[in-house]
C-alpha cells in the first residue's frame, strides 16, 4: 500500500515549487505564488481520479471523517452506525462532534453487515459509516438501500481503499460523502492529509468553510471574508498537498504494481483448500492494498502468524489482538478515558459497550490474516514470499 516506498524526483519537484515561492498556505497570498496552487491542483486531480463533483482537502483522514459528518449536519446526540473492525479514527471522529458511535458486526466482506446495521437503527440514527477496510468494500447495494429506506446518510470511509471500485465507480464516491486519508502509510501520501468528496454542492461548501474557521472564501481578501457559521482549522498545507500532487499522478502505476504482487500471493495461497478469502461483493474490484484470508480457526491463525514471523514474513497481521483496528483492544474507548468531561448523552449512548458482544465479528477477525502488499518488492521477492507463506501454512494444517 504505502506510496512513501516510491518517493522521488516528482515529489521533490512539487515541494520545491512551494519552497521557491515560500507560500506554505493554501489560501491567499496570490501575488507571491507564481501560479502554484498545490492544494487546489490536488483537489482537481482527485475529482478526476475519484469521478466526483467536489473534493475538499483537509489535514488528515480523521479530520475528513469529522468534517464530512459535520458538513452533513451530524452532531450532538446523533447516532452513527460504524463497524467493529476499522481504525480508531472512526469513533474518534464521531465522538469529536458529540455524536454517538454505535458499533455493529462485520460480515465476511470484513465490512458492515447490512443485517446488523438494520437491527441497530433507532429514531436517533443519523448516518451509517461503511469503512472500506484493506482495499475492499462492504455490500454497498444493500447498505445504500437501508439508508434510502430509513432516510440516513451513507458516509464512506475509503481511507484504505483508493483505487478500488464497485460497479465501475471508485470507492469513496458511492456514499453521500466519502473520506480519504493521505497519511504516511496510505496508498498515496501527503505526509499528513485527507479529503472529503461529495457530489452535493451544499455539503462541499460546508466542508470548505468548516475546515477553515468558517471562512466563506468569497473575494481575495481573507481579512474581509465573513463567517456564515462556526468552523475550525482542518487545513492542509501547500507542502503536504505538493507531495500528494506528485503521488496522485502515480496512482495508476502504484495500483498496477499492487495488483501484480497481490495476484502472485493470492494464487499461491489459493492452492491450499483450507484457506479462504474475504468476500468481495459482486461488481467490486479490490484496490489490492492488502490480501486478506481466513484460516479454519483462531488457533491455526495464531500458529500461522508465529510461523510467518519465524520465516521472516513481515507486514502481516491478525487484528484480533491489535490495538488499532478491532474493538477487543479498545479499552480506552470502552472505559471512556477522556481528558475532559464527556456529555451525559454520549455516556448514556455508549453504555451498550459494557455488555454487548460481537461473536460474528470475532468469528471473522479471529481467523483472518491481513497482509500488506508493498510496492517496493521485486517480483522475485514476491514469489519467494508467496512460496514461504504457502509452505508455512501447509506445515500447520
Ligand atoms: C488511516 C485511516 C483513517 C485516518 O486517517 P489519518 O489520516 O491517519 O487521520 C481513518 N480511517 C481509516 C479506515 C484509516 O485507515
Amino acid at each position: 500500500m504505502p506510496g512513501f516506498e516510491l518517493f522521488g524526483d516528482q515529489e521533490r519537484k512539487e515541494v520545491n515549487d512551494v519552497l521557491d515561492n515560500g507560500v506554505l498556505m493554501r489560501y491567499g497570498f496570490d501575488p507571491m505564488r507564481k501560479g502554484h496552487w498545490k492544494a487546489k491542483s490536488l483537489e482537481q486531480e482527485l475529482q478526476n481520479t475519484l469521478q466526483t463533483k467536489y473534493v475538499q482537502l483537509v489535514s488528515s483522514g480523521t479530520a475528513a471523517v469529522s468534517v464530512a459528518l459535520a458538513s452533513a449536519g451530524v452532531g450532538a446526540g446523533d447516532e452513527v452506525i460504524m463497524p467493529t473492525f476499522t481504525f480508531v479514527a472512526s469513533f474518534e471522529a464521531i465522538m469529536m462532534l458529540g455524536a454517538i458511535p454505535v458499533l455493529v458486526d462485520i460480515d465476511d466482506t470484513l465490512g458492515l453487515d447490512p443485517k446488523a446495521v438494520a437491527e441497530a437503527i433507532t429514531p436517533k440514527t443519523k448516518a451509517v459509516m461503511v469503512v472500506q477496510m484493506c482495499g475492499s468494500m462492504g455490500h454497498m447495494d444493500a447498505l445504500k438501500a437501508i439508508c434510502t429506506q430509513h432516510n440516513l446518510l451513507l458516509i464512506e470511509d475509503a481511507c484504505q481503499a483508493i483505487g478500488g471500485t464497485y460497479q465501475g465507480k471508485p470507492l469513496g464516491s458511492i456514499g453521500d460523502l466519502g473520506c480519504f486519508s493521505f497519511d504516511f502509510v496510505k496508498t498515496i501520501t501527503c505526509g499528513e492529509g485527507g479529503a472529503v468528496v461529495t457530489d452535493n454542492e451544499n455539503w462541499y461548501l460546508n466542508a470548505d468553510h468548516y475546515s477553515d474557521h468558517g471562512h466563506d472564501h468569497i473575494g481575495n481578501d481573507r481579512g474581509a471574508e465573513s463567517h456564515p457559521f462556526l468552523g475550525y482549522n482542518f487545513r492542509i498545507s501547500e507542502l503536504h498537498a505538493a507531495v500528494g500532487l506528485a503521488q496522485v499522478k502515480r496512482l495508476p502505476e502504484f495500483l498496477d504494481i499492487q495488483r501484480k504482487h497481490f495476484n502472485i500471493i493470492r494464487e499461491a495461497l489459493s492452492e491450499i483448500p483450507e484457506v479462504t478469502f474475504r468476500t468481495v461483493p459482486e461488481g467490486g474490484v479490490e484496490s489490492c492494498a492488502f490480501l486478506n484470508f481466513f484460516l479454519p480457526d483462531v488457533s491455526t491463525a495464531e500458529k500461522v502468524m508465529i510461523a510467518f514471523k519465524d520465516h521472516g514474513i513481515d507486514a502481516c497481521w491478525n487484528y484480533y489482538k491489535n490495538n488499532w483496528h478491532y474493538i477487543r483492544k479498545w479499552e480506552h474507548f470502552k472505559e471512556l478515558k477522556s481528558l475532559y468531561p464527556i456529555s451525559e448523552e454520549v455516556k448514556k449512548g455508549l453504555e451498550y459497550l459494557q455488555t454487548k458482544t460481537f461473536e460474528q465479528s470475532d468469528h471473522y477477525i479471529g481467523r483472518n490474516i491481513s497482509c500488506l502488499i508493498k510496492l517496493s518488492w521485486t517480483e522475485e521477492e514476491v514469489r519467494r514470499r508467496a512460496d514461504k507463506m504457502a509452505s508455512s501454512i501447509k506445515s500447520l494444517l
